[in-house]
């Protein structure tokens, strides 16, 4: 079925699959199914609306409108909710049934279900579990000593990066899984000590590197398989390696600048595959591990007959449109950060944890059952509205909304962005879909003016900041550095000068935001164009826009080049 996008005019199809899997996500309420029907908006329009939603890295110091402590929270003090504090809202000194409310067949949905998230009080952060000296962190679960680090599980001693698992001692990352001591990586997985790098795999010592898989003591190559001592993908000896090492000054702001280019172009020379992943078995996407039957799915690992899937990088079955979690998760569908044991939600935002047949929820979690349009519950079941109601009394209401929901089009659709708690440019629709606040105020979404303050004895543009990293006083502690992009002031904590030091590394000079930015538009988008191989012209699908520079090769042909 071919259809175009009512929001960005794409044509998109949807496939005899995609109909199939709808059928099968499609939930059963009073014995009868309810058949979901096929989605209005093309797949990045539906992920860039529940990205609307997912507030990872935008934390502020506030309050907590329950006891007045000061806190650490997504909510911005400006906002018009209550926000208390995660163990306080997870707590009894509040109950969420005393919102509770009769649903209105004359009104539509959503705007009900509005009206019930402006009046309950909201969760600070998103952590689950207890953190330990890591109160400026968010969407995590144990992490230790850790400073500005978002999404992820197990982190020690780490500091600025995005979308974790069990990582220690690493700073500045996007997507690092089991690595250590890594500086500036996006996408390495059991690294150790790699710096400047991406897609790498099982690398050690190595600095500038790009698909390289077991390399130790390597520098600017791309593309090779277990070497060692290798410079800009020539063979060297060890001394050849250690002579150019140290003549290398990488506490030079310029020097490291000038080299991330250089590699650059030179990486242009070595051709990529037309997909990252490995141990796949008949999936479309890119960066997918140990996969099957699976279309469409973007940094997911573990996924099984799913589509339209982003960042679920823990395992999932039978899903669509899910970004973020997983974890014995299935049969879930139109839905963000959700996972642990849950199966049967639809519509549903951080609902976790045992979760069975939830629909149009949020922040419900520990073994709930049956609701629908509930927030801030947890253990309950047969719910509406936060409401309680009997088995019977919910099945028949529940059934009721639904035909509701079918007459005013909401059935089947993810939340409209317009009733997202926060502005487009706090959540991760800022991240993958990049917009100015003017389009994205024209294109209805808010956006949020607000700034925490930056305390600090002197400003210093970064400009002004010494080049070499051994010129930089302890002082700069006390420094408000003006970022070199967005003029935004930023500071530098002593743990993570004394990384710099230790590593010999330039001290940054863009706010941790645009280097978050900045890493993630290196990262391939979440689309797929229509290519043919650079070598043999096969048509492949690949994440390489037709007019990038990089030449792709199917993985037949790649796999003849690497080994
Ligand atoms: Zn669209
Ligand atoms: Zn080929």
């Amino acid at each position: 079925m071919q259809k175009k996008c009512p929001k960005c005019s794409a044509s998109f199809n949807v496939t005899d699959e995609d109909i199939l899997l709808l059928d099968k996500l499609s939930p059963v309420i009073n014995s009868k199914k309810h058949s979901l029907p096929a989605p209005t908006l093309c797949f990045s329009c539906r992920l860039q609306r529940r990205l609307a939603f997912y507030n990872s890295r935008s934390i502020y110091p506030r309050k907590c409108d329950l006891t007045g402590k000061n806190i650490v929270s997504i909510y911005s003090p400006d906002k018009p909710y209550k926000v208390y504090e995660r163990r306080e809202w997870y707590g009894d000194n509040w109950d969420p049934f005393e919102y509770g409310r009769d649903f209105d067949f004359n009104r539509p949905f959503f705007d009900q279900f509005k009206e019930l998230l402006d009046s309950v009080p909201h969760l600070s952060l998103t952590v689950l579990g207890e953190t330990v000296n890591s109160e400026f962190t968010n969407d995590n679960l144990i992490v230790k000593n850790c400073y500005l680090i978002f999404d992820g599980e197990r982190a020690e001693d780490c500091m600025y990066g995005h979308t974790f698992v069990g990582i220690t001692s690493c700073l500045d990352f996007a997507a690092a899984v089991d690595c250590e001591l890594c500086y500036e990586t996006i996408h390495c997985n059991n690294c150790y000590n790699c710096k400047y790098s991406r897609y790498s795999t099982n690398c050690s010592d190595s600095w500038f590197i790009r698909d390289c898989i077991g390399c130790k003591n390597c520098f600017g190559c791309a593309n090779l398989r277990q070497k060692q001592y290798c410079i800009f993908n020539e063979q060297k000896t060890k001394e050849e390696y250690e002579k150019y090492l140290e003549q290398f000054d990488s506490t030079s702001y310029k020097t490291v600048q000038d080299m991330i280019n250089k590699t650059n172009e030179f990486f242009l020379k070595y051709p990529v595959k037309e997909c990252r992943g490995e141990q796949n078995v008949d999936v479309t996407g890119n960066n997918l591990n140990q996969s099957k039957d699976s279309k469409d799915c973007f940094d997911c690992n573990k996924v099984q007959d799913c589509h339209y899937c982003t960042n679920c990088l823990v395992g999932a079955k039978d899903c669509s449109d899910i970004h973020i979690w997983g974890d014995s998760m299935e049969l879930c569908y139109e839905s963000c950060v959700i996972g642990v044991k849950t199966q049967n939600l639809l519509g549903c935002y951080y609902v976790s944890q045992g979760a069975d047949n939830i629909l149009y929820s949020m922040y419900c979690s520990r073994s709930v059952k049956n609701l629908f349009g509930c927030i801030g519950l947890r253990h309950k079941s047969n719910c509406i509205f936060n409401k309680q109601y009997s088995a019977e009394e919910y099945e028949d209401l529940a059934e009721r909304i639904v035909e509701h929901m079918k007459k005013t089009g909401e059935w089947g659709e993810f939340f409209p962005s317009s009733i997202s708690g926060f502005g487009y440019n706090e959540t991760m629709a800022q991240t993958f879909f990049p917009l100015e606040k003017d389009d994205a105020k024209k294109l209805g979404y808010s956006w949020s003016e607000y700034q925490s303050p930056v305390e600090a004895d002197r400003t210093i543009d970064a400009s002004k900041l010494p080049d070499s990293t051994n010129d930089i006083p302890d002082d700069v502690l006390n420094w408000a550095i003006v970022c070199t992009d967005t003029g935004k002031p930023f500071k530098i904590i002593r743990k993570e000068l004394e990384f710099y030091r230790d590593h010999k590394l330039p001290i940054p000079r863009k706010h941790p935001d645009q280097r978050h930015y900045d890493r993630f538009a290196i990262k391939n988008p979440y689309h797929l164009w229509d290519r043919s191989c650079d070598k043999c012209s096969k048509e492949i699908k690949t994440t390489y826009a037709p007019e990038r520079p990089e030449t792709i090769f199917c993985e037949e042909c790649y796999l003849k080049e690497v080994y």
